[in-house]
């Protein structure tokens, strides 16, 4: 990493990082871990490849039918393509995990049922939907223009996977498919990245945790169960370290404690202008932190830092959306590669008409909150969740997906065509 590209150097107005900037010198200051964790391949589902995996035999092993019908030498059938009727012999029967053991002589077929190995003898097989199995005979017959040509319906070996090829990649998120690939190459236990940890908690002398009875002036902590929620879906291991107070006892005691049993450290509020000093001064003393603003709706106060032995340290707003916001935008790609992910997903960008106008001033990039769905002809078009405060979660609960209006734009009209990032599946 450059000095010009360090996220602590000072060679930006604070006032006017933009959310793009601040991503990227965050995502610069995160290095992939190195630790690796043998697991099931059952228990690797959810969780980041530490190691390639090269396949170490060809998927399918054998060649196999395609198809049920029957297996026969296409050579025998060459010179019977001026016949009406052809006939071949039925000399056995190879059904799946049960192959045909014997010989197939001139002018005769196996039956075969789909995945079964196909005798060496064989090189094509014929769908049975074709034949007339004439069992009293003890043979089988077909029309001679059904003949199929050599080779037809036969899955060859590695036709799935080539034995030595990469079958999948380090840094790989594993998902079913992924598993079941691993599966089919008889890897019994796969290698992992061990997970990261994450510590959380919130601050704020009028907060007041569920289950406790709150006082007049308190509001209950809802941020706690967001990053909680979106915590869990990231497949972390979280520690929930509660309501911290505004005090500088109490936060530095936070930090000790997060630092403990933690590689990532996540507080919302007390990082606006006028109360980000006691988080300043105690970072200050442990490593190093900065804060920004951030040119986001909602969002702007943001804090990054890092201390003893390589802790992440990441301020969040205390706006129960910006929170969301922030972590979906910045800290979620950063928690991806601190997790060993690779390539870090592109988040998925659609084009859609919004059936609203939509507030909105240049001068920061808007992540305002909308429900996507599609016309009858097959058109995206979004609706705005109403009243967009950064402290109504209600609009974030009802959203499927964040309008996305750049810094630049200004008021949108009903019926413009505007950017919108689906989570459903995130948040
Ligand atoms: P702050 O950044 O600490 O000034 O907080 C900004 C706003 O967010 C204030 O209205 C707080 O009451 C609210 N807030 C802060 N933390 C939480 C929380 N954990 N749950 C719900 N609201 C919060
Ligand atoms: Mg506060």
């Amino acid at each position: 990493m450059t000095a010009s590209h360090s996220v602590f150097c000072d060679d930006y107005d604070p006032n006017s990082l933009s959310i793009s900037e601040a991503s990227q010198r965050i995502l610069l200051a995160m290095s992939p871990p190195q630790g690796v964790e043998w697991v099931s391949v059952r228990n690797s589902l959810g969780r980041i490849l530490a190691n390639d995996l090269v396949a170490p035999h060809d998927v399918p092993a054998h060649r196999n039918s395609a198809m049920d019908g029957y297996a026969f030498r296409w050579q025998d059938l060459h010179d019977q393509k001026h016949e009406t009727r052809v006939h071949l012999k039925l000399v056995g029967v190879s059904a799946a995990g049960h192959p045909f053991q014997g010989h197939i002589p001139p002018m005769a077929a196996v039956r075969i049922m789909t995945g079964a190995v196909v005798p060496d003898d064989a090189d094509t097989v014929i769908m049975q939907e074709r034949v007339t199995p004439e069992q009293s005979k003890g043979q089988i017959t077909f029309n001679a223009d059904a003949i199929p040509a050599l080779g037809s319906n036969i899955r060859l070996p590695g036709e799935d996977l080539k034995a030595q090829v990469l079958a999948l990649p380090a840094g790989r998120l594993m998902r079913p498919a992924d598993i079941g690939l691993a599966a089919s190459l008889g890897l019994a236990e796969v290698p992992v990245r061990p997970k990261l940890r994450v510590a959380f908690f919130s601050t704020g002398d009028e907060l007041c945790s569920l289950g406790q009875t709150s006082k007049v002036g308190q509001i209950l902590d809802s941020n706690r169960y967001t990053l909680f929620g979106m915590l869990e879906k990231m497949n972390v291991e979280w520690h929930d370290l509660g309501v911290v107070k505004d005090s500088p006892e109490a936060l530095e005691e936070a930090f000790q404690r997060a630092s403990q049993c933690a590689e990532v450290i996540i507080s919302s509020g007390g990082v606006s202008v006028g109360d980000a000093d006691f988080v300043r001064s105690i970072l200050d003393r442990l490593g190093r932190t900065v804060f920004w603003k951030i040119a986001i709706k909602p969002g702007r106060p943001f804090a990054y830092g890092q201390f003893t032995g390589d802790k992440h340290f990441f301020g969040l707003p205390g706006n129960p959306v910006a929170v969301m916001v922030t972590f979906y935008q910045i800290v979620r790609p950063a928690l991806m590669r601190l997790q060993g992910r690779h390539p870090l997903p592109s988040p998925l960008l659609l084009q859609a008409q919004t059936l609203t106008s939509l507030k909105k001033m240049p001068g920061r990039f808007e992540f305002q909150r909308g429900v996507l769905s599609r016309t009858e002809q097959g058109d995206w078009q979004v609706n705005a969740t109403g009243e967009q405060g950064s402290g109504m979660l209600s609009s974030m609960s009802l959203a499927n997906c964040f309008i996305r209006l750049p810094e630049s734009s200004g008021k949108i009209e009903a019926g413009a065509w505007v950017e919108v990032e689906p989570f459903d599946e995130a948040l």
